[in-house]
């Protein structure tokens, strides 16, 4: 019978592997630190949600919603169910807003500032860097208005701390490109403007930005539609239609990242392919170059000041980011000076290897290692059968010492030990490993 084909992982989804997985820890730690000394709580929300949080969050419009989500049909197990459309989360924002508005957290009256860090699915065309589930880390600062939810300084802060965090884990030459979306009433007005304007123009575009251009304009902006870029760079500027408040507020953004520092650049075509955006919006890019190919953008985010209530919560104005954590990884290994730092976990050696010299002394290794490792040592365990020679080149590889027993050390309970780094080699009481190994 022919052996049938080894199954592979599903199209656009990947296996992490060792080493690598150390630096996705060594980022996401970093990340945990950074958030804790902002004064952040992490939240964990399902992985899926009802279809409806999305196409109401996100919006119908959105390439995300209308051809990129897991939706299925999910059945009624018992009488007492419906059966419901659920979908895999395609982000998070939207379903951290509803825990907000479910668990009642804006009558604390305190601005919530949380994070998390997970899988999210979008039937995408995979590349380099774009994958039908990839990770985001993600934080979300949202409150009543009387909570300073809606303060700019809330969005500069934002933005310092991302700044911090990719500084932190060594990201060399990240942009931050700003811009802002205005309130829903300026958007509107923006929204007849681009009409006007689109249908002078909308002929002579794809199909796609034909369609956008009637159902959602603002989306055209989006477009990376190569031979119509001349013409959506013509087009009206939100800018030109924010009202006084939307630019009071986007000029104090841009006034306090001036006074902390943090360099940044306007982008009017960044309108972010969400629609539940209001005001500031922006993005970190990485330059060409540094592993990411089109896939430029390390993390987006903006103010979405009405999506509580679009969810059927109070008003709670609120803004956060998503990294995405497979670029970064990309973006670190790229940057070969930063991996290797970054990396400095990755690649880091056990303490010791235990060499047992002979099968006999295997469930001897065995009992030393567990003495070692409960003692919070990293320890490795060869095998009896192996030769000495073959003993010595895998524990070179993977510890800086190494630990031989042999008759005489067990019988005595002694060990030969060996550090790499000096060559020293001496035979000592086992008891005393624990503290010659910590060295
Ligand atoms: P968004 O939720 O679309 O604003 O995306 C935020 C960040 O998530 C982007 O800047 C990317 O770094 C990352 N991201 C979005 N979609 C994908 C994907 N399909 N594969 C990998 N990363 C993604």
């Amino acid at each position: 019978m022919p052996s049938p084909n080894p199954l592979k992982a599903v199209r656009g989804t990947r296996d992490l592997l060792p080493p690598e997985t150390a630096l996705w820890n060594h980022i996401e730690q970093t990340a945990r630190a950074v958030f804790a000394r902002y004064g952040f709580g992490e939240i964990r929300t399902p992985i899926f949600e009802a279809t409806e949080l999305f196409a109401r969050g996100v919006g119908e419009e959105t390439d995300i919603v209308s051809k990129e989500m897991y939706t299925w049909e999910d059945r009624a197990r018992a009488q007492s169910e419906k059966p419901q459309s659920l979908t895999l989360r395609p982000e998070n924002t939207a379903g951290v807003v509803r825990a907000y508005i479910e668990h009642k957290l804006g009558e604390t009256g305190q601005l919530q500032k949380l994070f998390y860090i997970g899988p999210q699915f979008r039937r995408e065309r995979p590349q380099r860097g774009r994958y039908r589930q990839f990770w985001q880390i993600g934080v979300e600062v949202l409150g009543p208005p009387s909570s300073g939810s809606e303060s700019p300084l809330r969005d500069a802060e934002l933005l310092e701390m991302v700044a911090t965090l990719l500084d932190e884990l060594g990201v060399r030459n990240w942009q931050l490109q700003v811009n802002s979306v205005g309130s829903s009433e300026d958007r509107k007005r923006y929204d007849a403007v681009l009409r006007q304007a689109l249908a002078g123009v909308k002929d002579r575009m794809c199909p796609d930005n034909q369609r956008r251009a009637e159902t959602n304009p603002l989306r055209v902006l989006d477009s990376k539609e190569p031979a119509d870029q001349a013409l959506i760079d013509a087009l009206p500027k939100i800018a030109d239609s924010l009202g006084e408040d939307s630019r009071a507020h986007f000029a104090a953004v841009l006034a306090a990242l001036d006074a902390c520092g943090v360099r940044y650049t306007i982008n009017p075509r960044l309108v972010r392919g969400l629609d539940y955006y209001t005001r500031t919006t922006f993005e970190f890019t990485i330059p060409d170059g540094s592993g990411l190919g089109t896939q430029n953008a390390l993390l987006g985010g903006g103010r979405y000041d009405g999506l509580s209530e679009m969810l059927g919560g109070p008003r709670a104005p609120g803004i956060g980011f998503a990294i995405g954590e497979d670029r970064l990884v990309l973006t670190l290994q790229a940057q070969a000076e930063q991996a290797v730092n970054s990396a400095d976990a990755q690649i880091q050696k056990l303490d010791a290897y235990i060499a047992p010299m002979g099968v006999e002394r295997n469930a001897a290794a065995l009992a030393l290692a567990r003495e070692l490792r409960r003692a919070g040592l990293s320890v490795e365990i060869g095998d009896g059968s192996f030769r000495l020679k073959k003993s010595f080149e895998a524990a070179d590889r993977v510890a800086r010492h190494i630990v031989i027993l042999g008759e005489d050390e067990v019988a005595t309970s002694t060990a030969t030990l060996k550090a790499f780094a000096t060559g020293e080699q001496i035979k000592i009481p086992q008891a005393d490993l624990v503290q010659l190994l910590r060295h």
